[in-house]
């Protein structure tokens, strides 16, 4: 129920134009066209909530979102690795991604959307081992499951949990996900729901 009003709040470029850190923030995280804004409306059950779109590496801009109990937030963080991005608003992404993490107090959590077909990409484990350095839960959503069979959805996840790099982080949960078939939905709700302290 906590997740059906939700509400935009803000969008910042910068740390510092965040919203005051004070509360609790899950933030999501993935590679462009990953599935993440999909991810995002399936879970807030909103159709255009985060906006889901074809043109890859377009939002730049930390997105905040309000839920409806107070000083609960859900972050958008700007999609990456889109090869045609100009490499200082590569670094630039890098910078303000790893300060996100390591600096942000609310942040309780890191979800991170990965195609189930391309999953830990480099930027991808970037950003795990930023949230690892920051002890940061971490739940990983193998999304578009709807496109593999059930045999290869499970051996996917099973690499995946047994990746060195997450068989050895601290909490750490894979979840195989569908924006389609709403599949983890619940499952995604609960991990949220849990980090936030709802
Ligand atoms: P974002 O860039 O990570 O926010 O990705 P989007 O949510 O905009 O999704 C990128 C593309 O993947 C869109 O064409 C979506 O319709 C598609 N997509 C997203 N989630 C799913 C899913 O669970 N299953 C399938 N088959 N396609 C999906």
């Amino acid at each position: 129920p906590y997740f059906q009003q939700v509400t935009f709040l803000s969008a910042a470029a910068q740390l510092k134009q965040a919203p005051t850190d004070c509360g609790y923030e899950v933030a999501f995280a993935g590679r462009s066209n990953a599935g993440k804004s999909s991810a995002i409306n399936v879970i807030c059950q909103q159709r255009h909530l985060a906006r889901t779109s074809k043109t890859p590496g377009r939002t730049q801009q930390l997105i905040f979102f309000n839920l409806a109990v107070e000083n609960r937030r859900l972050v958008d963080l700007p999609g990456y690795g889109f090869a045609r991005v100009a490499l200082s608003i590569k670094l630039q992404w890098q910078t303000v991604m790893a300060s996100y993490l390591q600096q942000r107090v609310s942040l309780r959590g890191l979800v991170m959307v990965m195609d189930c077909r391309h999953p830990l990409t480099e930027l991808d484990r970037q950003m795990i081992e930023w949230s690892q350095i920051a002890a940061l839960p971490l739940l990983v959503l193998l999304t578009k499951a709807d496109k593999l069979s059930r045999g290869a959805m499970e051996k996917t996840r099973l690499a995946v949990q047994r990746d060195p790099l997450l068989f050895n982080a601290t909490t750490v949960e894979v979840l195989t996900f569908s924006a389609h078939t709403g599949q983890g939905r619940d499952a995604a709700q609960a991990w949220l729901a849990k980090q936030l302290e709802l």
